[in-house]
């Protein structure tokens, strides 16, 4: 399949791997990080941890949109479920992730009219379909899902759909990566970009992490020989003793962005001041909000959301892993009370979380071995 075997054939691979190789510092420790949860996902699925040399060390970043969410907004949001004609609606994704009562899916074993949706044009579909009905759309994701929230709200409003509401959790990237880069506990050596928000941000919000910080970012892709092919532009940037942004995803990541994907967000949202990440604490201008000219869309504005704080359970770690100081298997939990069937934490749940990357690839191998040398 075009796109897809190109960069998954193992001559490439190899090549890759070798040049890796050949411009790793044996005396020197690399720090990369990888910001996004898709990336993480790739490292773990095609095992490209192994390909590389120990010295050169993964870190995973916060680029989850379901793991970044605290508890309280989840219990924001599922608070509304008790308003008798609402029905919630989230992508799947969202399903199994705890709250402090239960997930969603918990809530609709109680009885919580709870809908998985594929898409907010899904969600606002329903809303047309149940005009009896309101219909509340819990919105997660970067800058790369929230130009489909708010395309559907341009919809509605243009329309005239108002039994239709947004939970509006849309996170934004660069206050998150100035975050990591603000914390004592960190060091890193360089950056993999993150791919799907750059399709929509592009690459020039990156040049300050370059400039300022003095950090090579390398925007990638996420097929096996774009995320090792990232990691030799890096490792000849840091060679060269250069810090600039590279864009290894040019197929799909236009150096400006997506002009008409950013054009409708400008159109329905607004910067929040400052919004809560999980484990990560409250991180200024991080967040959108809808704007006052969709404020009749905004599900916040018509529904009393009770905007609890809710600390993470004592013994889970999620904080330090989202983080990168932990690997999600130095959590204390990972694989005894909290796995993928009994999740504690987000980061077990979402396809993009790190500790269900690390128990679905890496532990699950450790297991095998160890059974067969049973
Ligand atoms: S193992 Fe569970 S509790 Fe620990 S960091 Fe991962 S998701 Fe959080």
């Amino acid at each position: 399949m075009r796109f897809v075997d190109e960069f998954r054939a193992p001559e490439l691979i190899e090549k890759a791997a070798q040049e890796i190789r050949r411009l790793t510092d044996p005396q020197r420790h690399y720090r990369l990080m990888e910001v996004c949860g898709g990336h993480t996902h790739a490292i773990y699925r095609f095992g490209l941890k192994d390909l590389l040399p120990p010295n050169i060390e993964l870190i995973h970043g916060p680029g989850c949109p379901v793991c970044v969410l605290p508890m309280g907004r989840i219990d924001d949001g599922l608070s509304m479920t008790e308003q008798p004609d609402v029905i919630f609606t989230a992508f799947g994704d969202m399903m199994r992730v705890p709250g402090t009562h239960g997930s969603p899916l918990e809530y609709k074993a109680r009885g919580a009219d709870v809908r998985i949706v594929y898409s907010p044009a899904d969600a606002l579909k329903l809303a047309q379909n149940n005009p009896d009905r309101h219909v509340m759309f819990f919105a997660i994701g970067f800058e790369t899902t929230a130009p489909s929230t708010a395309l559907t709200l341009m919809r509605a409003k243009a329309e005239g759909i108002r039994n239709f509401s947004v939970f509006c959790n849309h996170v934004t990237i660069i206050p998150a990566i100035r975050a990591i880069l603000d914390s004592p506990d960190m060091r890193i050596d360089a950056f993999i970009g993150p791919g799907h928000v750059s399709t929509v941000i592009g690459c020039r919000p990156y040049e300050w992490i370059a400039r300022n910080e003095g950090k090579p970012i390398v925007v990638s892709g996420f097929e096996p020989v774009d995320v090792l092919q990232a990691v030799v532009m890096i490792l000849r940037q840091l060679q060269a003793g250069e810090s600039k942004v590279e864009n290894q995803y040019r197929r799909v990541v236009p150096w400006e962005g997506n002009r008409a994907a950013l054009k409708a967000m400008a159109e329905v949202f607004t910067l929040r001041s400052y919004f809560e990440w999980r484990g990560m604490g409250f991180i200024s201008q991080s967040a959108l909000a809808l704007n006052d000219r969709y404020a009749e869309w905004d599900a916040e504005k018509r529904f009393h959301v009770p905007g609890i704080r809710v600390t993470d359970p004592k013994a889970a770690q999620c904080g330090e892993v989202l983080k990168g100081v932990l690997r999600p298997a130095q959590c204390k939990l990972f694989g005894k009370e909290c796995t993928p069937e009994h999740p504690i934490g987000a980061l077990m749940v979402s396809s993009e979380g790190s500790c269900a990357a690390y128990y679905g690839y890496e532990h699950r191998k450790a297991s095998e071995l160890v059974h067969m040398a049973i």
